[in-house]
């Protein structure tokens, strides 16, 4: 096991350059028109690329270290001392490897929240009633699993709405948070969710299990890294979930034993404030 300050570290790394990166990659698309016409019709043109760049360069700034965040919060985790943590899958529903997650967090009066893909979660219906069943949340993770960057705020809006529809007449009663595929946080994602008064909520723990690693090496970067109040990212999509189902069972037994108890982000987040 490698030392959990290091995995910390790399953890902090890597999703703030995620973060980054999504947002920079964004900033070429007005520069590209601007530097042409820099080049071709003279200087000038050079004071609303500079306008531009520093406007969205104050945005990104204000978005990154305000608290409040300039269009809605990025739930990460959760301030409380209370030894609760927040299992998150993504991708699914995908049987029989939900069921089999389902049936660990059974075993270990476990609750967890399943951010499901729409189009998926049409192709199992008989799934997502499981989750409902067994008390555990359902989330929206998009229709399609598309990239939501390129998409207008009303793109984004038909995915949230056609996802939440479905889950809805699947079942689910309660308020369906949101996760953007690919974490995506461009500004139609956070516009769209603060008008649908909707919570996005990404995660503090990554062990990335969606690398196909074995299931100790997943349940070791998770115990790494909880702490009371952590949002965990894991899979129960996108392919062969053997790994990750072997290192639930893991990580239920690990964490059981240290008194951390299994909740929805729902009941999580009614504990303390969220941290973005
Ligand atoms: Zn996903």
């Amino acid at each position: 096991m490698a030392p959990a300050i290091f995995l910390k570290i790399k953890q902090r790394v890597s999703l703030a350059v995620t973060y980054l990166g999504y947002w920079y990659g964004y900033l070429l698309i007005p520069l590209i028109p601007l530097f042409y016409a820099t080049y071709h019709f003279g200087w000038h043109w050079s004071i609303p690329l500079a306008a531009v760049l520093t406007g969205l360069l104050f945005i990104d700034l204000a978005r990154h270290f305000s608290q409040t965040r300039l269009i809605g919060p990025i739930i990460q985790r959760v301030d409380t001392e209370e030894k609760l943590i927040a299992l998150t899958f993504d991708d699914g529903p995908n049987p029989p490897f939900t069921e089999e997650i389902l049936a660990e967090l059974t075993r270990h009066e476990a609750k967890a929240t399943f951010f499901m893909i729409g189009e998926e979660a049409e192709k199992h219906p008989e799934t997502v009633a499981a989750v409902l069943k067994q008390g555990s949340q359902v989330g929206n993770h998009g229709w399609s699993h598309r990239h939501l960057l390129g998409k207008t705020p009303f793109g984004v809006s038909r995915e949230i709405k056609r996802t939440d529809q479905l889950l809805q007449n699947l079942g689910s009663q309660k308020l369906i948070p949101f996760r953007a595929p690919y974490a995506a946080q461009f500004i139609s994602v956070p516009l769209v969710l603060a008008l649908m008064q909707k919570p996005n909520v990404m995660f503090d723990v990554s062990p990335d299990d969606w690398r196909g690693e074995k299931a100790k090496v997943i349940a070791d970067r998770v115990l790494c890294q909880v702490q009371p109040g952590s949002i965990v990212l894991l899979h129960d999509g996108g392919g062969d979930r053997k790994e990750t189902v072997k290192a639930v069972r893991m990580i239920l037994m690990a964490l059981s034993k240290q008194g951390y108890r299994f909740v929805t982000t729902e009941t999580l987040m009614a504990v303390g404030p969220t941290q973005s």
